[in-house]
């Protein structure tokens, strides 16, 4: 799907990597490249204050069907974080922009307990192919 990547390298110059995960993952996720005519993943960044959330993702929808997903990282507290958080908070946020949720209790990327996880689980992956069935 069309992501427009607008995230800014010199902050996090791993994120073409967190884009790699996905698109190397066993489910129908795969980035491609957007604009801001045709995507359907918009992942941006900015400095948008102490908010409690380093990492913010979701999609846009009407009565349950998602029309695009958005995958935001916080300038003011996210590139102080070590690495890995950084990459976890990377992949956790556009799986939500892929209309994951939360996976709590489970190994998995979209877990919010154990951060440790920066590439799709199983937990992940299964999740992903039962909302998209992959050939
Ligand atoms: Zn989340």
């Amino acid at each position: 799907m069309p992501l427009w990547d607008q995230i800014n390298r010199s902050l996090y110059p791993e994120f073409g990597d967190s884009i790699s995960v996905w698109n190397s993952s066993p489910t129908a996720a795969y980035f491609s490249s957007g604009s801001s005519s045709n995507y359907l993943v918009n992942a941006a960044d900015a400095y948008y204050g102490n908010t409690g959330w380093d990492g913010y993702g979701g999609v846009h929808g009407f009565c349950g069907n998602a029309t695009d997903g958005f995958a935001l990282l916080n300038d003011s507290t996210l590139p102080g974080k070590d690495y890995s958080y950084r990459r976890h908070t990377e992949a956790h946020e556009l799986g939500h922009a892929l209309t994951l949720d939360h996976a709590d209790g489970y190994v998995a990327v979209m877990s919010t307990t154990d951060t440790s996880y920066y590439s799709p689980q199983q937990h992940d992956i299964d999740d992903m192919n039962a909302r998209y069935p992959w050939p």
